[in-house]
Parts: C-alpha cells; structure tokens; sequence
C-alpha cells in the first residue's frame, strides 16, 4: 500500500493499491502501442496539446498546488509558483521542439548527409517528492514532444500529485498512453527498467536510487540520465554588494523550505565582511514566518516527512561534536524544523560534506580567492555555485576554476527551460532543459546518400 500524509497535520490523505504485475505489463503495453502512432505525429499537433497542457496548468494551478502543499508542506504560494513554472515549460518546448531536433545536413563525400533526431519509445522517469509537478514536466514536456512515451515512477509520498499530473495530459486530449502514471513502489522499478518495450530512463532523486537505477540500466544498455544531489556553495568575496547578496542567499537556501538540490547550502564568507553579511544575514532569516503551509503568508513549511527532518537534526548535531555553533534555529518539532544557522563549519563536518535537505545553512569563511574555489571543488557533489563579486572579469576568470554543471555571478541558481541543467560528480550526468535536455532521449541518426 502507498500512502499519501500531510506532513504539517500528520493526517493520512489517501491510500493507493500498488499495481500488479498484469496491471504493469498492460501498461507498458498501452504506451508501447501507443509510441506506434504518437511517433508520427507532427510537431504542430504535439506543440497543440502541449499548449493545452499550459493552459490548464494555468487554469487549474490553485487544485493542483492545494494537493502538493498538503502532500509534502510546500507552502501554498510556493506551490502555484510551481505549477505555473510548469506552464512555462510546457509553452517553451511547444514553440522549440522543431527547431532543436531539425535535420541537420552536414557537408561530407556525400551527395547529401545530414543527421534526424528520432524518438526513442517509452522513457520511464523516477521522480523525487521536492518539486512533485516541475521535476516531472521538466521531463515530460521535451520527452513527449520528441516523440517519446512517458511513464512516470513518482516518489511513494505524492501519489496524489503523481496522478494529477496524468490527469493534466488527459484534460489537454493527449491521446491515452501518452503519459502514465505507475502507483507503484521503489522495488517494482527494475522490473520495468527491464522490460523489453521501455528504451531509456531518467532518475531525479539521491545518489543510492540513482545509482540503483543506473545500475540496472547499464547491464540492460539502456539509457540513463541522473539529477542526484547538490552541496551547493554561496562564495561572497570581499568585494560583494552585501545587501544584494544577503537577500539571494536567504531565498537560496530557504525557498522550498531548504528542500532543493540547487539551493545554496554551504555559504562561504571572505573573512574581511564576515561579520558585517552575517548581521544582516541573521536578522533576515530570523524574519522568515514559519506556519501552515495552507496559509499564504507561511515561507517556512515543514519537510515533506518526519523522517527527513530527524536526518537534518542529526546532521546539525554530529556537527556540533564536532566543533560548529549552531546560532540560530537548530530545533526540530515533528516535520518542522527551525531556519538554522551553523557557524565554524570546517571542512569534514557532515554539514559541509553530505547534503543537508531542509531549511539549515552552514557557514565558513577564507581568507585567499585560491582558498575559496579550493573549498568550493573539495565537495563531491557538482550540482552549481553561486559567486557574489561587482567585478564581472574577475568572475569571468574564476569561471573555468570551477567543477559544477553551472556557475551563477550574482544569482542563485536556478533551473529555467532555456538553459540546460545538470551536475557533475556525484550530482549526476546528463542534461536537462533546453535543446540539450530534449537531445538526451532521441535517436541521432546519422543519413547517407551516395
Ligand atoms: P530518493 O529517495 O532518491 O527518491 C527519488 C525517487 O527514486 C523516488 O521515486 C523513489 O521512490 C525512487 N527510489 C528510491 N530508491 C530507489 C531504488 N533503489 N531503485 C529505484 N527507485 C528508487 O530521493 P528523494 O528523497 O525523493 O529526493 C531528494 C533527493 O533528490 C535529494 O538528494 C535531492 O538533492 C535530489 N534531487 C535532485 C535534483 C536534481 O535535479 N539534481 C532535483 C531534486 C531533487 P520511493 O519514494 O518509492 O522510495
């Protein structure tokens, strides 16, 4: 059985049958078949429907967001920005899909050459609970308008969310078997990897689940992209416009209740304005409401389960013992945990080396450029970085320094459909978004004519 809990009221929402083996197998099966036809379709009847998904989204986005805020404590306002964000995505690949995957002719001995990007079949997605709707469209929006199939494995605690977002591909009159969701556990996903009539998987989660699924995909020679976890740093460099980077790093890390793999969770400080970010940094943080996820004046939800802030709490703690200072939050009440601030944070503390998902922030300082890029890269996770400077060469030289999927000057980053995302290490490979997302599931089939 898979259950659906509000993890602010502790109430069970709804219970869900997982499928059977049949039922799976007739799924896969009605995807399959419908590949067939959908394959063939024009990029103008795709981009329809997708427009269609768009507006409904738009339409609908107060019923939608209601259902992921009670499910995993994103506050509601937070929770439209979602559903709205997906809108964006939908409206993006409709109107670029052609171009990205227009033949290209190629110069060669040929009378002509070029290279088609062709649909795959069936992709399964595996899917995390913090962004239940984005980190699915951002998926099935490219994907279906490749030509592909989706069938979606969503995160066991937003089954209802999971079913919604079918939902949405239905009420927009994409053809049945288009987009599937599977009510089915963790342990059931090798079988579907599996599966002769699945061509490819993409996973966005943590780096056991990722590394499962790519596993199993591997041995199949299937495959795979993986959006694991981020350790993300805030580097403020002794030059930085304090005001400015203080309210970025705040939302950087606190959006979402602190539960993003991009959130900036590792603030580094130039020794010189130290004290001067942290006062204000503090008095900022200390001002976000906390409450009811279901109110729209709540910043601070709670976590998505209980489970997750005892993990974030003994991360905090193990740091502790280890020599931090926890000085401001640092209580755990159920799922809620405080906006925390942990000071003294030196390399090997599990704050600085694990990813902390919820609403805590550590802090370290450095006193050389070198010392900072240094303490940036030792992460293993390679997700992005934010840099704070008001000198844009010397930002543009730092740039290469760099190992992560992104590098952000003055900005947290953040995810946006017309520029590719993805990490680097363990944070995973792959792309995401943009022309470079919709090129990971299609078939570059290179064309000969002699
Ligand atoms: P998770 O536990 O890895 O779960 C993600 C998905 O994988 C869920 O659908 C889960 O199903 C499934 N899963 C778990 N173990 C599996 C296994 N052994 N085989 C097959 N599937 C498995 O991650 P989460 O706690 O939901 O999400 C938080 C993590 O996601 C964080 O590390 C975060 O940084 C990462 N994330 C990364 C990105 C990115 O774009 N890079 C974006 C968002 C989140 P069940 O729920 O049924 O276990």
């Amino acid at each position: 059985m898979i259950i659906s809990k509000n993890p602010y009221s502790g109430k069970e929402l709804k219970k869900f049958k997982e499928l059977t083996k049949t039922e799976i197998d007739e799924a896969l099966e009605k995807a399959n078949s419908r590949f067939s036809s959908w394959k063939k379709t024009s990029f103008k009847e795709r981009a329809k429907l997708m427009l269609n998904a768009a507006k409904e989204l738009k339409k609908n986005k107060e019923e939608y967001a209601k259902d992921i805020s009670a499910e995993m404590g994103k506050p509601i306002s937070q929770a439209i920005a979602e559903v709205k964000k997906c809108a964006w995505v939908c409206e993006y690949y409709a109107e670029n899909a052609e171009k990205h995957l227009a033949d290209e002719n190629i110069k060669t001995d040929a009378a002509k050459s070029y290279v088609s990007y062709e649909p795959l079949g069936v992709v399964l997605a595996v899917m995390p609970w913090n962004y239940p709707f984005w980190q699915v469209f951002r998926f099935a929006a490219p994907a279906l308008m490749a030509g592909n199939i989706g069938v979606l494995k969503h995160a066991s605690n937003v089954m209802i969310s999971a079913n919604n977002i079918q939902k949405v591909f239905e009420r927009a009159g994409f053809p049945e078997g288009c987009f599937q969701n599977l009510v089915i556990g963790s342990k059931k996903v090798e079988e579907v990897i599996r599966d002769k009539r699945v061509k490819a998987v993409t996973l966005t989660g943590s780096k056991p689940a990722g590394g499962a699924v790519a596993s199993v995909a591997g041995e199949e020679i299937k495959k795979s992209v993986l959006e694991l976890g981020g350790s993300n740093a805030l580097v403020i460099f002794k030059d930085a416009n304090i005001k400015e980077s203080v309210k970025t790093c705040v939302m950087a890390r606190f959006q979402n209740t602190g539960q993003s793999c991009i959130a900036g969770k590792r603030l580094l400080l130039h020794e010189n304005i130290a004290d001067e970010f942290m006062e204000e940094f503090v008095k900022q943080v200390r001002e976000l409401k906390s409450g009811d996820p279901a109110d729209e004046e709540t910043f601070i939800g709670v976590l998505a389960r209980e489970d997750l802030a005892e993990d974030l709490e003994d991360q905090v703690n193990r740091s502790v013992e280890q020599g931090a200072e926890v000085i401001l939050g640092g209580n755990r009440d159920k799922a809620y945990f405080e906006p925390t601030i942990i000071t003294g944070v030196k390399k090997g503390m599990p704050v600085f080396e694990e990813e902390t998902f919820g609403p805590a922030i550590s802090v370290t300082t450095f006193k050389t450029d070198k010392e900072a890029v240094e303490l940036v890269n030792t992460s293993s996770f390679g997700l992005g970085v934010s840099i704070f400077t008001e000198d844009p060469e010397f930002a543009a030289n730092l740039v290469p320094e760099f190992e992560d999927g992104a590098v952000f000057v003055n900005e947290l980053v953040k995810s946006d459909p017309r520029l590719p995302f993805g990490g680097t290490k363990i944070s995973g490979y792959g792309r995401e978004l943009s022309e470079h997302g919709i090129r990971e599931f299609v078939n570059c089939k290179t064309v000969y004519f002699n």
